[in-house]
């Protein structure tokens, strides 16, 4: 995920780029870089020798701003972008825009080209020079090796032939009156404006420019001039779409419309998972060349160890059940404060996963380098490229969920999640514990899941109406076993960070042994009772705790009208194979600590006392 803005008319582009950088920050913010057209030398008035200046830094948008402080330059084509690095560290080189051979086209890109290694590797072998480590530099390329008089019709071919996400805008020295567009799962939308037009990766980017807009769609093309805007379908059909009016407020585009960035990251996540399995499951095939293990490496593992910090630990918990249930190999789960105070025992053939989100999390790092010097190889799983603990690890799994503003982990939770079942399955399939036949009936399982998750979503104001009748409860019980227990555990988190509730999440068979205690006439138990191989067992927990008068919650699968017997309230989810409700049972916590949070006033996306990333001990 990163932000594309472009603008071609009468005005200076410079500070139309960068305010527009600036309003899609939240995209992404490790690197920056423009584009801009300008003439050869300002007597060259026939527009026959424009040269296009690429200016680039990593960090902030500021930092550009910094950069190019003393340049005076009167150019009105221009193109910029704000990175979120997927492949390549966020340097000055791996940032966008990127040119071809001949500097004569600058591209900037938004998403991942699945089929980059492939392409690049035809087109080295044509004599391009490749410069950075970014799957973004082939486009260039390609537009270069498919120009042919039309850089519309290049696009279209380029359209054709990369795999994967991708919004792109382009633009060429030798055209300098246009600027090309195109979209593949990313998005894209045009401005129109009075005095030039505009692409940018979301609304607020050019609205104190316009307020009309038109949405390109996967698979056109678009070419904007300054007073023109053209869509096109892969053919070169010219597609009729007239602009639409936004009224929204800068704010609120920003989120897309929604109140919260954590609404919106919750929403998000049938998109951001894709582009977790992106490149990964490809027709049934599991890729997982990021791992840097061979099959036999992974056939003599002992045992695996995972060490994370909060919600990324309760992603670890369930990768614990998969790799065990799927692979056979031994796993333990471990909170990074503690292992690395504990002189811990680094085995031979141990295989250590570290997970974070941010991979800076100060007690993660600390106990990657405590297993390190003990001679461990560390696998991290985190969605910063380039962040300290993917430096300092041996190999590394991003988990490409785009950045996430708020406060509390959803989006980056389900995409680690997702990197656990693909990577549980692929060690059971090198094992050869799984079978073909269940090998590809977990696939078949794993590729709809974005699909049942926004049929949950599409359900979201089922519980919005349960939260409202159960937000004044102070005490809150989440009951899961097995794949139930780190959903349960991961859903009191989400409610004590955004709601302040007191909030315990524990096994369902253990309660017993003292949370009972608490339960009473104030207390809402929310069981996570999917129908698993454990779930004769959950209906008796929860028996005994309705028993003790509290109120119930029911977390369900689809048909089961039997457990409304036993709940006050029950959601919903579609039906799956066992170990995948641990995904879809998530979903509806979240909305539901999101509810609570709302109706009780709370700041969902900066709840006090906590940091996105925990860099002090
Ligand atoms: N995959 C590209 C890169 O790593 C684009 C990332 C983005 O969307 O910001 O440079």
């Amino acid at each position: 995920m990163c932000g594309i803005i472009a603008y071609i008319g009468d005005k200076n582009c410079k500070d139309i780029i960068i305010n527009g950088l600036k309003r899609l920050e939240y995209r992404g913010y490790d690197s920056a870089g423009i584009a801009i057209l300008i003439p050869d030398n300002e007597s060259d008035k026939d527009n026959t020798r424009n040269k296009i200046v690429v200016l680039k830094q990593a960090g902030k948008i500021k930092d550009l701003e910094e950069s190019m402080k003393n340049l005076d330059f009167d150019s009105h084509i221009g193109i910029g972008h704000t990175r979120w690095a997927t492949h390549g560290a966020p340097t000055q080189i791996n940032a966008h825009p990127h040119t071809d051979c001949t500097g004569k086209i600058a591209v900037v890109h938004n998403g991942i080209i699945e089929n980059y290694a492939e392409i690049k590797e035809e087109l080295i072998k044509k004599g391009h020079k490749f410069i950075s480590e970014t799957d973004t530099e082939v486009l260039p390329h390609l537009l270069e090796e498919y120009n042919n008089g039309s850089p519309l019709e290049a696009m279209q071919k380029l359209l054709k032939k990369i795999k994967g996400s991708g919004a792109i805008v382009a633009l060429n020295s030798d055209f300098p009156d246009e600027i090309i567009g195109a979209r593949l799962a990313s998005p894209l939308i045009v401005g129109v404006g009075r005095d030039g037009n505009f692409l940018a990766s979301d609304i607020p980017a050019v609205l104190e420019h316009t307020r009309n807009f038109i949405i390109i769609n996967d698979f056109e093309t678009i070419r904007i001039k300054k007073d023109k805007v053209e869509i096109f379908d892969l053919d070169g059909k010219l597609i009729k779409r007239d602009p639409f009016k936004v009224n929204w407020s800068i704010t609120s585009a920003e989120k897309s419309g929604y109140e919260d960035f954590m609404q919106k990251e919750i929403f998000e996540q049938p998109f951001g998972i894709k582009e977790t399995m992106r490149g990964r499951l490809i027709d049934g095939d599991l890729l997982f060349e990021e791992l840097n293990m061979t099959e036999d490496q992974i056939r003599n593992l002992n045992k695996i160890q995972i060490i994370a910090c909060g919600t990324s630990s309760h992603a670890a918990m369930l990768g614990k059940q998969l790799i065990e249930r799927w692979a056979r190999i031994p796993v333990e789960v471990e909170v990074s404060s503690e292992y690395r105070y504990k002189n811990p025992i680094v085995e031979e053939n141990c295989l250590f996963i570290a997970i974070t989100q941010s991979g800076e999390t100060i007690d993660t790092l600390a106990a990657i380098r405590e297993a390190k010097s003990k001679g461990a190889k560390i696998v991290a799983i985190t969605n910063v490229v380039g962040s300290t603990v993917a430096r300092e690890s041996d190999s590394v799994i991003y988990t490409h969920a785009g950045p996430e503003i708020g406060v509390c982990a959803t989006k980056t939770f389900t995409a680690q999640i997702i990197v656990m079942y693909l990577m549980a399955l692929y060690f059971g399939k090198v094992t050869g514990n799984l079978s073909k036949d269940q090998y590809e009936k977990i696939v078949e399982e794993i590729k709809f899941i974005p699909n049942k998750i926004q049929l949950i979503l599409n359900d979201a104001e089922k519980i919005k109406k349960i939260a409202d009748h159960i937000y004044k409860y102070r005490t809150f019980l989440f009951l899961g076993r097995i794949f139930g227990l780190p959903v349960a555990l991961e859903g009191a988190l989400k409610l004590k960070e955004i709601s302040y509730i007191h909030a315990e999440g524990y096994a369902g068979g253990e309660m017993k042994h003292g949370p009972i205690a608490l339960t009473d006439t104030n207390t809402t138990v929310v069981g996570i009772v999917p129908k698993d191989f454990v779930y004769e067992k959950m209906l008796s927990n929860i028996e005994e705790v309705k028993a003790r008068h509290a109120t119930i919650l029911a977390i369900a699968t689809e048909g089961d009208t039997e457990i409304q017997k036993y709940s006050n309230y029950t959601f919903y989810v579609p039906s799956s194979i066992e170990e995948l409700y641990g995904i879809l049972t998530i979903i509806p916590l979240q909305l539901l600590s999101y509810y609570i949070a709302k109706n009780l006033g709370r700041n969902v996306d900066q709840p006090r006392n906590l940091a996105k990333s925990v860099t002090v001990e």
